[in-house]
Parts: structure tokens; sequence; C-alpha cells
């Protein structure tokens, strides 16, 4: 980056992924560098990605969001989990909730105060202990400044986009409309020097972030950085997307119905509901695929089905020169545990910690590459764990999940769970303890011992114990609530 100018980023494409990073580093940037992002009408955007995970509300209090505003803006509901359905078999569903579950002593979490539980017969559903499950169950949900309940949204991607550009421009981000027909290379350096518009307009830039989607024009088609492909551990590569009308219900959660080769999603907005089926073409053809959907939404179809071609895997640096991959051109993985946007948001916190003064340093670049390979490694374990463990019999895709080799990694986490109950937590893991207890279970990971300090507590203290936490959780849900009334009322 050159030293004496004020220095200009370039955000090339202008779907979720670009209007995040405009808004985060025109926020926090402007006073230092010019933030400028090209788009394309013309191309558009993907127009998915409408659920997200709880921390996508740290990033927008970065960014100084009203929440209130957002939900208007946007169409948002709020999101307490997601309800895996015919995952483990056929016919049951277990859920996987953003809240905390029991409680835990120093030396055990609460799963093993349950599996103690569970063997004097004493305990039900896991969930029974999770205040946000049994709000999620109830359809019931609020929050203020105060509240102690973890959650995310839904949110309509189109609407979010466009909200995020306004607050963009407010911070002076600056907006060109084009397609890029060229990514200019100083043959030295190797670094991108500008980008050229079909209108003839060349954009220059010192660094360049591209949001280009799967297209990732400038990472792979101009740098030819190369991609993890990872389909060999997630098949499935295609999505049909619908949206419909709304059922009658609100649900605080997201539907992950499992099928024969793939699952399906159900996600609320206030409006509309937005559906999806994801599968793997090696076991189930596009048109069957499609057929399928249309036949299992409930309500109304609003939008004719769209179909998205997909390959899960990372690219191989996600910086490369002075180029920086977030979004969809950084890689991907899919949907299943709504964690794209979440990785967009973590990418561009980096970035910001990371963000060379005068030079790019080849260190900074190191780091950064470093940390995003590790979280989005760790992203990948956790949904293969959904895949993998299952008891499904009834088609060659749940059987060739179950009979896969699976990353060593996650090997080991499945092993220790299954072993002594025990589950750990590593630097730039986003799914922590909670949620891999509740999936390990609900997948059917039933562990053959627990921690022995929890016998110290004597059988009928331990009754006492489980049976005042379950009370005091069915009283708070008592006091909270219709989702649907919380949201007519919040916006
Ligand atoms: C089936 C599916 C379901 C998903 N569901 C979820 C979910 O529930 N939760 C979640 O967090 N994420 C989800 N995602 C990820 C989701 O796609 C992203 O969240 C996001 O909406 C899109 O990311 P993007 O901004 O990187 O790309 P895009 O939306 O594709 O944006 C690309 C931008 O680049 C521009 N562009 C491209 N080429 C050019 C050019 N030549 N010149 C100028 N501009 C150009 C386009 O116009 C557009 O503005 C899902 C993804 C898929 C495929």
């Amino acid at each position: 980056m050159s030293k004496l100018e004020r220095k200009k980023i370039v955000i090339a494409g202008g779907g979720t992924s670009g209007w995040l990073a405009a808004a985060a580093l025109s926020k926090q940037l402007s006073s230092i560098f010019d933030v400028v992002l090209i788009e394309s009408d013309d191309i558009g955007t993907i127009g998915v990605g409408e659920a997200t995970i709880p921390t996508v509300r740290v990033f927008h209090k970065l960014l100084g969001i009203s929440e209130q505003e957002f939900v208007r803006e946007t169409n948002a509901t709020f999101k307490l989990g997601i309800n895996f359905e015919n995952w483990r078999v056929k016919g049951e569903s277990y859920f996987h909730s953003f809240g905390k579950t029991g409680k835990d002593s120093y030396l055990a979490g609460f799963q093993h105060f349950w599996l103690y539980g569970r063997e004097q017969g004493l305990v039900d559903t896991y969930g029974d202990y999770c205040f946000e499950f049994k709000c999620a169950l109830n359809d019931k949900f609020a929050t203020s400044e105060k509240a102690n309940i973890n959650y995310a949204y839904h949110l309509d991607a189109g609407k979010y986009a466009q909200y995020l550009r306004k607050l963009s421009e407010k911070n002076n981000a600056q907006r060109i409309e084009g397609k890029i027909s060229a990514v200019n290379i100083d043959p030295e350096s190797g670094n991108i020097t500008s980008l050229t518009l079909d209108s003839g307009q060349n954009v220059e830039g010192d660094l360049f972030i591209d949001c280009t989607g799967f297209k990732a024009l400038l990472i792979e088609d101009a740098l030819k950085t190369g991609y993890e492909d990872w389909s060999h551990w997630l098949p499935c590569d295609r999505a049909w997307a619908v949206q419909t009308t709304l059922a009658d219900k609100l649900p605080p959660y997201t539907r992950a119905i499992a099928h024969e080769s793939g699952w399906q999603w159900r996600i609320p907005l206030q409006n509309r509901a937005g559906n999806g089926l994801v599968f793997s073409t090696k076991f189930m053809d596009e048109s069957t695929a499609k057929d399928k959907l249309i036949q299992s939404v409930d309500g109304e179809l609003t939008s004719e089905p769209r179909l998205i071609k997909f390959l899960t895997g990372r690219r191989s640096k996600v910086w490369n020169k002075n180029c920086v991959a977030l979004g969809l051109s950084s890689g991907f993985i899919e949907p299943l545990e709504s964690t794209s946007i979440h990785l967009f948001m973590t990418g561009i916190i980096r970035l910001l910690r990371l963000l060379p003064n005068s030079n790019i340093s080849e260190a900074n670049v190191e780091e950064y590459n470093k940390q995003t390979a590790t979280e989005i490694e760790r992203i990948r374990d956790f949904i293969v764990l959904h895949y993998h463990v299952n008891e499904r019999d009834d088609s060659d895709f749940w059987r060739y999940l179950s009979n896969m080799e699976i990353p060593e990694s996650l090997k080991h986490r499945i092993e220790l769970f299954e072993q002594s109950a025990n589950v750990f937590e590593s630097e730039f893991d986003v799914f922590q303890i909670d949620s891999w207890v509740q999936v390990l279970l609900g997948q059917g990971v039933l562990p053959k011992q627990y921690h022995p300090s929890v016998k110290a507590m004597q059988v009928p203290e331990l009754d006492k114990f489980l049976n005042s936490y379950k009370q005091s959780v069915e009283a708070a849900v008592q006091k909270m609530p219709k989702h649907k009334d919380f949201i007519s009322h919040y916006r």
C-alpha cells in the first residue's frame, strides 16, 4: 500500500458479504480509507442466506445497528436453534438450541449429570433443561436489553443487503454500478492494481476484497489461488430454493428435514417463508429434487424455484497478494448450521485487526490465512458429524455417509464423547460444548460412561437438582409471549 495518499479499499461485489464488508470498513475506517464497492445490477446476488447464528448480534453491535430497526427493515424473525428432523432415523427429531443446557459443575459439564440421571431413570429429553429449547417448542420469544436469552435471526437476504448499503453510504462508502470485465495485475509484484468495468472505467485500489460470490473473479480467475474440495465428506452440491406464503404459526427456529439424498430447510420470515432442498447429484437428479421440494412445502409458492450449484470446500489462501476473499468466494460449507454469514463477519473482524499500514506484511497474511482455515475446518467437522453418525439405512446416500472415512479431528471428538462424555473447546471453535453435546446425543452417540465426580451427589439430591432446574425453566417459559405477538409489538 502506498504511504502518502489516502488509501483505497475496493470491494468487488454487493451481496451480503460485500455490503457487510462495506458497512464495517466504512464505520471503522472512513477517516483513513476510501471504501468503494462495485456491483452489477445485471448479475444480481445469489439471494439466499436467510438464517444466522447468535454471533451476528455481536457484529451488529460493532456496526451500531438498532435491533428494532433491523427487524423492521429486513422482515426478520428470531431464531433459537434448529430442529433436525429424520436425521438419526426417519420419524425422529432433535433440537440444536443456542441456549445453555442445565448447570455444570467445576469438574463436569451438565451432560454428565444428565447421563447419571438417565441411568437412574430420572430424566427424559436433554432439552428439558434448556430455556431456549423450551421456548422454541412452545413458539415463544421475547428479548430486551437485559434479557438472558441466546438467539439469532432469520432475515430477508435481499433486504439485508439493501439495509447494509444504507448504513455504508451513510459512512461515505461509494457504490459504483457496473460489470467488472478485467482484473489488472502488476507483472512484477503480482498485486492487483485496478478493476476495469464494461463502461471502460478503471477503478484503482490498494487493497481488494473479492465478494463476487462463487465466481471468485479476483482471488481465483485472476490470482489462480486454488481450492480445497471437501465434497467427499459433504457430497451435497445443489439446492433448489423457493419462497412460499407463511403458515399460521411463526416458529422461532429453522427446520432442517433430512430426506433420502440430502435435506430441506424451512425458514419463517415475517411475511413469507424461505424453503430449499439441498441434495447431492451423485444420489438424486435435479428434476426429482425440484419435484420433491414443490410437493413438500407448506403454503403457496410465491417465486419460481431456483437452482443453485455449489462445491463444498475452502479457498487455499483467502488472503493472496493484495486481495482478500470474503463470502462465497472464500469457500463454502453447505447451509445446514447457517454458518456462512458468521464466517463473513469473522473474516471482516480479522481483516480489521490485521489490516496493513504502509505495506502488506507476509506474517499478517499468514496469520489471517491460518486463523481462517482453522475456523472453517472446525465448522466442517461439526457439519460432517450430522451426516456421518446416522442409523438410516434407507438409501445409498446415508449408507455412503456412515461408512466414509472422516477427518481425524472429528474422529477424535466422537471417540472422546463416546468413551467419556467429554467435549472440549478450542480456539476458533464457533460451536461450543453445548452445541456439540446436543448434536452428538441427537445423532445417537451415547457415552459409555460419565465423570465420576457427579456420583458424589446422592440419587435423591440429583433428583431434586434436576427437577428444580427443569421446573425453573418451565416457569420462565410460561411468562414468555408468543413469538408472533412479540414481533408485532417489537417492530
Ligand atoms: C443454498 C444456499 C443456502 C444458504 N443459506 C445460508 C444460510 O441460511 N445462512 C447463511 O449464513 N448463509 C447461507 N448461505 C450463504 C449465502 O449465499 C450467503 O450468505 C450470501 O447471501 C451470498 O454471499 P456473497 O455476498 O458472497 O455472494 P453473492 O450474493 O453471490 O454476491 C456476489 C456479488 O458479486 C457481484 N458480481 C459478480 N460478478 C461480478 C462482475 N463481473 N462485476 C460486478 N459485480 C459482480 C454480484 O452482482 C453480487 O453483487 C447459503 C448459500 C447457499 C448456496
